[in-house]
């Protein structure tokens, strides 16, 4: 999905406090996935490639505790920030619950404001774009929450698809992404959209950041796509 709209994938057995939590995460702008019980969720993982889990820890057959284990331990979803929810309150299960590698822990019944305040904590550590940060990299300035970029702090004109590239960039300096990567989180893994498209978006993104001079911050890595810096 695009970057301003993050995905949360809601883990729960129970209908009635999966639906609520759901219902929540809609009303707060996310985009919500859905799954009753541990297979499935460990399926949607792969599917929606979410960008948080708020993951019961008591499920059937695959417990919430082995669904983080699980998910932990395979490189391509390690990075996904877990919130476990669970009646438990104890102390020793707490600590089970973090050592797991759960990146946070919230006891039930807990209040939603405080669910959505750690959802967003969370968010803000791997996804800053997507709850009104603000990011710099070097002389470049984007205000997630009033979409604007100033480079040298002249504002620069850009579109929604050149602000959602350069938010991506902007989260991860350095990082190289694909132009499969790039497709998924700018335009959405559910649109089909052409590679050469993005090749179109960077080549205007370019031109946008470089509209007042300065050097461009965009690197092209052959074979394997491109980076900012
Ligand atoms: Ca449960």
């Amino acid at each position: 999905m695009s970057t301003t709209q993050p995905t949360v994938l809601v883990v729960e057995d129970e209908p009635a406090q999966r639906e609520v939590l759901a219902y929540n995460l809609e009303a707060e702008g996310f985009r919500v996935a859905r799954a009753e019980n541990g297979e499935e969720a460990l399926i949607l993982v792969d599917e929606e490639q979410p960008d948080i889990i708020v993951l019961d820890w008591m499920l059937p057959n695959v417990s919430g505790i082995e669904v983080c284990r699980r998910l932990k331990t395979r490189s391509e979803t390690r990075n996904v920030p877990i919130i476990m929810l669970s009646a438990r309150s104890e102390e020793v299960d707490r600590v089970r619950g973090l050592e797991t590698g759960a990146d946070d822990y919230v006891v039930k019944p807990y209040s939603l404001v405080e669910l959505m305040a750690r959802v967003r904590a969370q968010l803000r550590r791997t996804r800053p774009a997507t709850v009104g940060e603000r990011l710099e990299y070097e002389d470049i300035v984007l205000d997630a929450e009033t979409h604007r970029v100033t480079r040298s702090d002249l504002p620069l004109k850009l579109g929604p698809t050149e602000f959602r590239l350069l938010s991506t960039f902007m989260e991860k300096p350095g990082r190289v992404w694909s132009r499969e990567q790039l497709l998924d989180r700018v335009w959405g893994r559910d649109i089909y959209v052409d590679t050469r498209t993005v090749d179109v978006h960077i080549g205007r993104l370019r031109k946008a950041l470089t509209l007042h001079g300065g050097d461009d911050p965009l690197r092209t890595v052959r074979g394997a796509g491109y980076a900012l810096g």
